[in-house]
């Protein structure tokens, strides 16, 4: 989309918003005698020290981000989880009462819930029965009012990575925002499309803490994009969206690569031995492919199998009512451990159903 203009997706008012400006912004040097922000000079009444305004910028923790995601400080936003910026989004670019987005069921429930959060009207287009995008249907469902196409890829619940020539499709022939959620990618060979920005202006890539790093307690989600757009994210986010706790926590991870790269892979070896393990169990009709840290499962009772789980205190994620997905749990991939518990489970839920 090379004639692309961000003003025009924007809503006007947010386009000459001026910003908080903070205590912080205005003086940005590390030492001196602090009297400007309305601080407790004498420390926390926790332990450590949390008593200054944490950096509005977390230019720390974009210095470390930017080499190893192969992109400039100033294309990265960082939210309160990747719900924040699902949010912003929605709220820079739709009108209440007025403007769209499209959804491509069965997908994430946040971006449903946020258009209805803002009055935003849904324009749902399904994937297709074997989880793909429609790339016509999706083109044919844009109004003049449509602002956002959200897509998730790898997707939740269905675990597949989308097909690059249909997103290629959507970016090339809709002017409006493309968001790619990528919460997944580390689990997949596939590559991210943050090395695609470049080309698409129209382009924003999410990507979170929460999975693969494991840290999603302390709430940090990463939204790249132009660097037009993440100035405004910037100019409309809470000043102190991310904690001081939650920056330190996330620096020191940073700087833990290799633990993560670790724990990747041991993801990816449990869920091989998962998908094996519950493919040799009869009462499993089917497990779908996964590019993710779950595995989609349909089950022949798949209810009565969540509620005999429920019982052995094993809580899987219900998705047997959601559209495409009839007789399917949403397994996360545990520990060695929590796996075998699962399966010894299953197979004594099989014993039962046999005996009686
Ligand atoms: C888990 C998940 C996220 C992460 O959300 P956070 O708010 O960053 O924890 C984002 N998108 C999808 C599709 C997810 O499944």
């Amino acid at each position: 989309m090379s004639n692309f203009d961000l003003s025009k997706i924007l809503r006007p008012h947010i386009l000459t918003l001026a910003p908080y400006s903070s205590a912080r912004d205005e003086y940005t040097g590390q030492v001196g005698v602090f009297l400007d922000a309305n601080e407790n000079p004498f420390g926390s009444a926790s332990t450590g020290n949390f008593n200054r305004y944490p950096d509005p910028h977390q230019a720390g923790i974009k210095a470390l981000l930017a080499p190893l995601k192969h992109i400039s400080t100033d294309r990265i936003f960082l939210g309160n989880g990747s719900d924040e910026p699902i949010d912003l989004l929605t709220r820079i670019s739709c009108t209440p009462g007025k403007d769209r987005v499209i959804i491509l069921p069965p997908t994430y429930g946040m971006y449903e819930v946020s258009a209805s959060i803002h009055d935003v009207y849904i324009d749902k287009v399904s994937l297709t029965p074997d989880f793909h995008l429609d790339a016509d249907a999706i083109l044919h469902a844009v109004t003049p009012d449509t602002k956002i196409v959200w897509i998730c890829s790898p997707n939740n619940p269905t675990a597949n990575t989308m097909d690059r020539a249909c997103i290629q499709r959507i970016l090339e022939n809709f002017v409006g925002l493309v968001v790619v959620d990528e919460a997944y990618i580390d689990f997949t060979d596939e590559p991210s499309w943050i090395a695609e920005l470049d080309r698409y202006p129209n382009l924003v890539v999410l990507q979170t803490f929460s999975k693969a790093w494991g840290l999603a307690g302390i709430r940090i989600g990463m939204c790249f994009a132009s660097a037009e757009l993440v100035r405004i994210l910037n100019k409309v986010k809470p000043p102190y969206n991310i904690s001081l706790p939650a920056q330190q926590l996330l620096l020191e991870a940073l700087h833990a690569v290799d633990k993560k790269d670790q724990m990747v892979a041991d993801i990816l070896t449990e869920r091989a031995t998962l998908d094996t393990m519950l493919r040799a169990l009869p009462l499993v009709v089917k497990v779908y492919p996964s590019d993710a840290n779950f595995l989609l499962v349909q089950f022949e009772d798949a209810r009565a199998v969540m509620d005999y789980l429920i019982k052995e205190t094993i809580i899987v994620r219900d998705r047997s009512r959601v559209h495409l997905c009839d007789g399917c749990l949403r397994i996360t991939v545990g520990t060695s451990e929590e796996n075998k518990v699962l399966i010894a489970s299953l197979k004594k839920f099989q014993e039962k159903n046999v005996t009686v």
